[in-house]
This record gives C-alpha cells, structure tokens and sequence, in this order.
C-alpha cells in the first residue's frame, strides 16, 4: 500500500499531524501499537487531570469550614477515582478513533518497523510505503540504575495510575513535573508524601523563584522534601520499601508503602529500525534539524521522540510544522514559545525565557513581579498564595512569564498568545482587563515596568 506520508505512533503528535495533513489532501497511513491517544491520553496529561480534579474536590471539601461550609464527614472513593479516570479515558479515546475514520486515512493497529527511508513493515509482514515517514512514538518512563528498582511497589507513573488503594506512605524519587503533580495529588487522598530530588531545587527547568515559592506552599500542605539527595538502594524490611539515600553528606532512609520513580523519560526508539536506515539518534532521541527533518532526507520524528520538549502541544505543532514544510507552505509556528504547566496545588505556568536563561545568554532584561494577594478575585477565591513574573527585553518586548498560583496554566496563555504577537509590556498595560479577574495579575505586573 502506497500514501504520502506513513507516520508511526497516534500520540497527540502522531495523530493531530494525520488529520492535519489529510485535512490538507494528504493520503495518511497511521500505525499504533497499542490505543489512538498516546502517553497524553492513556498514562499523561488526561488521566492525571481527572485525578486533580478528584483531589481538588477532596481539598475543598476538607477546607470547606473556611468557607462557611461545615460538612460532617467525607470519604476518598479511591476506587471510584480510577473508575471515573478509566471511563474518560474510554470516552475521549473512542472520540479520537472517531475522527481517524478519515477517508484519507488508512489506520493500522499494529506496531511497525522501518525498513528503509520510504518502506514500513507492519508485524503482521505487510509492506507499506510513502513518500515521507514520520516518526511519533513517545517515550517511556526511565528507571535508573539503581537497586531495588525492580521491586514489587516500585512504580513508574503509568502503573500508579492504576493502584487499586491510597498508599499510606509514598516516596517519590524526582521532583519534577510528573513527581509534583502525583505528590500534590496523593497528599490530598491521604498519603504521606516525601519526595526525594537530586538536584538543588525542585523543577529544575522552571523559574528560582517559582520553585521556590511552590516548594515552600506544598511543604505547608504537609509534603516533605529532601533535595540534594541521592537515592542509592531500595530493600524491602518488614516495615515496607526502605529507600536509602544519601543527603548533606549522610546515609539516611525513608520507608514506605509505595515509590513512585519519576526521574524523566526516555525516547522510544528500539525496535524501529533506526539503525538499520542510519538514522542518527543519541540517549536524548532522534536528531533533527529546525524542520524536525531526521540526517536521512524524507523522514521526520516529532514528540518526545526527538527529546526537543517532552509535551503533548509542543508535538502535535512539530507535527503540523512538518505537513506545512512538507507542502511548501510557510510555517507561522513559533515553536519557542511553548506554554508550560504543572498541576500542583496551586498550579505553577511559564513561558519563554528564565531570568537564568537570558543570564547564560547574555540577554540584557527587565523582571518584575506583582503578588496574587493583591489581587481581589485571587482573595475572594481563597487563593492568596502565588507570585508573577514577566521578563522584558530592552525594547520592552515580553520575553518570558512565570506564574505560581491558581490557575498558572490558563494565565500563561494569554502572556503566551502576546509574544506571539510581539506584545511590548507598555501594550500590556493600556489593554483593558475584565475585573475582577485573576487576569488583572498580569496587567498589575506590567504596570511595574
Ligand atoms: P523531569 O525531567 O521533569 O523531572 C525529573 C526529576 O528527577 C528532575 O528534577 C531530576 O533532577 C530528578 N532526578 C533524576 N534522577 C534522579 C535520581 N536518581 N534521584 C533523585 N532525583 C532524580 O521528568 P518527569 O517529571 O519524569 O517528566 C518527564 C517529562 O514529561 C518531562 O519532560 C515533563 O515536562 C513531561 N511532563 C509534562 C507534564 C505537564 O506538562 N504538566 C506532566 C507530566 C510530564
């Protein structure tokens, strides 16, 4: 069978670019291994949400006294939180295999492996080729090297998803995106939660002041942490996972029900043949050039596959980036303004540039911040808690934003939509802002420059 373009995995990359691209008159053959919808909606993004959204009315609901709300007593149905979780995920899946019943696109359920620059074999042996290929197959959770990985109760993300209870006692290894969310989630089911983190603070991509500010809002929840710790073993005693690390020059121990290990991800590259065809990859992912081109001309990869940006939008973009240069259009696609978000409690956003960034770049700029307890909807809401910063350059142009606070992910899209624009901070300011709104945040802050 012959198309224009074979793509491999029906991630949020792969399966956005095939409607995208048949939209635009392009015969699509999409190969998945196991469901349509990817790490994003089967162990990611989605799942995750709807266990925030559980852990949220479970907060409200613990915190309703404040609010005038007295409730005698309540109970975390964790079993009806997975239930609720699978029943979505079924929902928007069956949604996504909806829209793939394109006339211009061929689906195969089945994984498949390159066989040169133009040729695909599925694992049932048939041939398939295609003008372009493009490589969207995800990653995977990484397990370090360390002992005791391996043992009953130590989980990656995917397999914490579906517990059949609420750990008593949890230990996250990594304190990033995925260690945050699932720490800021099981604290509000329950869990004591101590997360252990290898570098100086936590997040290590974000804003200082930003992870400074969450890890401090989540300690007062009740989270413990240990950064600059090194995880060196993990037994199993009589009184649970014992995780032994190494913290301010000493040998010290935590014990648990459940560790989750959440120390990044790995792009997922074995068994597609990429050495075969000579495509160049390292530990990182699949080399690409600025058009997301692989060395050998005619094949592509986006997503985390390539280990550019390890987030749901940044490869459904690189994908509709690809079609455009495929189709000799010019792509308005900026993808170095990628919005991104952790669904903490409060959440935590940014975009664009660190003051570090711009630092190590030799950028000259201007940062300024406004506090979330100035602002009336952030106090009546009883939010108080969260800080934002923009960053402008010397012509004034917003460069970057970091956000810390209720509903840091939706805020930063409006800073996001601005650079796109080219939005100065004196633009910012004279653009009228609905009150009372958590929205006034960002004007308050621009009134700083
Ligand atoms: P990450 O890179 O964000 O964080 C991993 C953390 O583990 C880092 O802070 C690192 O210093 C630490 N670490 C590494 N080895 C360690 C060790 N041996 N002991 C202790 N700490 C160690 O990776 P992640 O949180 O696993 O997420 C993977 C990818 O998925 C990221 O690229 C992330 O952006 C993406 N993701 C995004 C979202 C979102 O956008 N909301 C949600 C989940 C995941």
């Amino acid at each position: 069978m012959n198309s224009d373009i074979i793509i491999i995995g029906a991630g949020p990359g792969g399966y956005e670019t095939a409607l995208y691209a048949a939209k635009n008159g392009l015969s699509v053959t999409l190969f998945e291994q196991r469901k349509a919808g990817g790490t994003c909606l089967h162990e990611g993004c989605i799942p995750t949400k709807c266990f925030c959204r559980s852990a949220e009315a479970a907060d409200t609901i613990a915190e309703s006294e404040s609010l005038g709300i007295r409730v005698a007593s309540y109970e975390v149905d964790f079993r009806r939180i997975v239930e609720r979780k699978n029943e979505i995920v079924a929902q928007l899946t069956s949604g996504i295999e909806f829209l793939l019943k394109h006339k211009l696109i061929t689906y195969v359920p089945e994984r498949a492996q390159l066989v040169d620059a133009h040729t695909v074999k599925s694992e049932s042996g048939d041939t398939y080729t295609a003008r372009h290929i493009l490589i969207a197959t995800g990653s995977t959770a990484k397990i370090p090297p360390i002992a005791g990985c391996d043992l009953p109760g130590v989980l990656t993300s995917t397999e914490l998803l579906d517990i059949d209870h609420i750990p008593q006692r949890l230990c996250i290894v990594g304190a990033g995106v995925i260690g945050l969310e699932f720490a800021s989630i099981f604290r509000s089911f329950g869990s004591t939660v101590t997360l252990l983190e290898f570098a100086k603070e936590i997040l290590p991509n974000f804003d200082t002041d930003i992870s400074k500010r969450l890890k401090q809002t989540l300690s007062k929840r009740g989270l413990e942490f240990f950064n600059q710790a090194a995880v060196t073993a993990i037994e199993q005693t009589e009184a649970g996972l014992c995780v032994h690390y190494t913290w301010k020059n000493q040998d010290c121990s935590v014990t648990a029900d459940t560790v989750l290990m959440a120390v990044g991800r790995s792009p997922r590259v074995d068994g597609l043949g990429l050495d075969e065809v000579g495509i160049r990859y390292t530990p990182k992912g699949i080399e690409t050039d600025e058009n997301l081109q692989t060395n050998v001309p005619d094949v592509y990869a986006i997503g985390d596959v390539n280990g550019r940006c390890m987030l749901a939008h940044a490869a459904s973009f690189q994908g509709r980036k690809v079609i455009d240069h495929l189709l000799g259009h010019a792509s308005a696609i900026d993808l170095h303004i990628i919005p991104s978000a952790v669904f903490t409690r409060p959440e935590a956003g940014m975009v664009g540039m660190t003051e570090e960034e711009c630092k190590q770049q030799g950028i000259a700029f201007t940062a300024k911040k406004a506090l979330f307890r100035a602002n009336g909807k952030a106090v009546s809401m009883g939010e108080p808690d969260g800080l934002c910063k923009l960053i402008a350059n010397e012509q004034g142009k917003i460069i970057g934003a970091h956000i810390f606070g209720a509903h840091a992910a939706d805020l930063v899209q409006e800073i996001s939509a601005l650079m796109n624009c080219g939005t100065t901070v004196a633009q910012l300011k004279n653009m009228v802002h609905a009150h009372p709104t958590l929205s006034e945040i960002l004007q308050e802050c621009a009134r700083e420059f």
